[in-house]
């Protein structure tokens, strides 16, 4: 990719802008947090913006302030479109290729949109003209502050930007525990905590508004989960029918995977998941040290993210794919 930076965004600041900030499909809490936090803060600098999101963001993301204005393009269609279309400038948060928009991606390329990418995802795609890019940073929340204060504006950071920007970190970073987590993650979070935003209530709104049944539902991810000591991985499934089982609801399996890295001696984790609209499994990679689950992802299930959190996809079914899994890890490691 070439090298680029902020500069070509310069030009725009002094003009009022129409601007859609984007996010990837399954938006999570860096995707919903790192756009309305950036939402926020446009609009106070006097520019017309929309969030348009490919799909709809789980539950526990619901109080963030802003989530009522989010446009999304499957229920809005229409509108996120025309949005997009009339827009002088594209944010591209949180991902690093438009085919993780789905089925956005073409309204998002054949625009004239000025476009700016803000990620932290491994190999971007060549797309935008403006980039704030680190594979460092544990967020692109934190990429959001960088980019607010590379513009001298932190005094702009209200509770509304505090509150979206710090639960992004903190999903992101699995409560600030995972290696992505740096001095500068918590010297944001401190900066953040100190407009008075409440950590511990948004830590709650998050991670402790369970249903019982996604409860059972992580009990049966737990009673399937199967350990190739040999490899020092731990793998888990849910079938269609297991879902259904327990009346999933989307996000309800958020986290699961990670659950196989507390066992001792484990360095990678994954989760299958059959999709309950199409044919495909959902597969989810974590890893911990150097172990990189990227690459392996990449390899082998046509997918990617960063080098201890990744996803993928297979199209074959449960038993094939996890056949496909133990052969691709048999190969990997000779
Ligand atoms: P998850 O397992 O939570 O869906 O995703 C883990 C990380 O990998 C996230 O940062 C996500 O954006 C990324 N990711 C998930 N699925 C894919 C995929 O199919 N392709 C790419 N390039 N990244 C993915
Ligand atoms: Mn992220």
């Amino acid at each position: 990719m070439k090298k680029k930076d902020l500069k070509a965004l310069d030009s725009l600041w002094t003009a009022s802008q129409k601007i859609v900030i984007t996010s990837h499909y399954n938006p999570d809490g860096d995707a919903v947090g790192s756009s309305l936090g950036l939402f926020h803060y446009l609009k106070a600098k006097g520019h017309e913006v929309f969030v348009v999101l490919p799909n709809e963001f789980p539950d526990f993301l619901a109080w963030m302030p802003g989530s009522n204005d989010i446009l999304f393009a499957t229920r809005d269609k229409e509108t996120a479109l025309q949005k997009l279309k009339a827009a002088t400038v594209i944010f591209s948060l949180d991902y690093n290729a438009p085919s993780r928009t789905e089925h956005m991606k073409e309204a998002l390329l054949d625009n004239s949109a000025l476009k700016v990418l803000i990620d932290h995802h491994r190999e971007p795609e060549d797309f935008a003209d403006a980039i704030l890019w680190d594979v460092e940073a544990s967020s692109t929340c934190e990429l959001i502050y960088r980019f607010i204060n590379h513009y001298g504006d932190t005094d702009f950071i209200d509770q509304n930007i505090a509150a979206c920007l710090y639960a992004g970190i903190m999903t992101d970073t699995g409560s600030f525990k995972y290696a992505s987590t740096s001095p500068q993650t918590h010297k944001i979070a401190a900066r953040l905590m100190e407009t008075g935003i409440e950590a511990s209530e948004i830590h709650s709104m998050v991670f402790d508004t369970n249903s019982y049944s996604r409860m059972q539902l992580l009990g049966r991810a737990l009673e399937n989960l199967q350990v190739i000591p040999a490899f020092q991985t731990a793998y888990t499934q849910l079938t269609k029918a297991e879902l259904e089982e327990f009346n999933f609801v989307k996000g309800d399996t958020e986290g699961f995977v990670n659950y196989g890295l507390a066992l001792k001696g484990v360095h990678f984790s994954v989760i299958f998941i059959e999709n309950q609209q199409e044919p495909y499994i959902k597969i989810s990679f974590r890893s911990k040290g150097d172990f990189d689950v990227n690459t392996f992802a990449r390899k082998y299930f046509n997918g990617g993210g960063h080098q201890n959190a990744a996803g993928g996809k297979s199209m074959k079914n449960m038993t094939e794919t996890i056949e496909d899994f133990k052969k691709a890890l048999q190969e990997y490691a000779s």
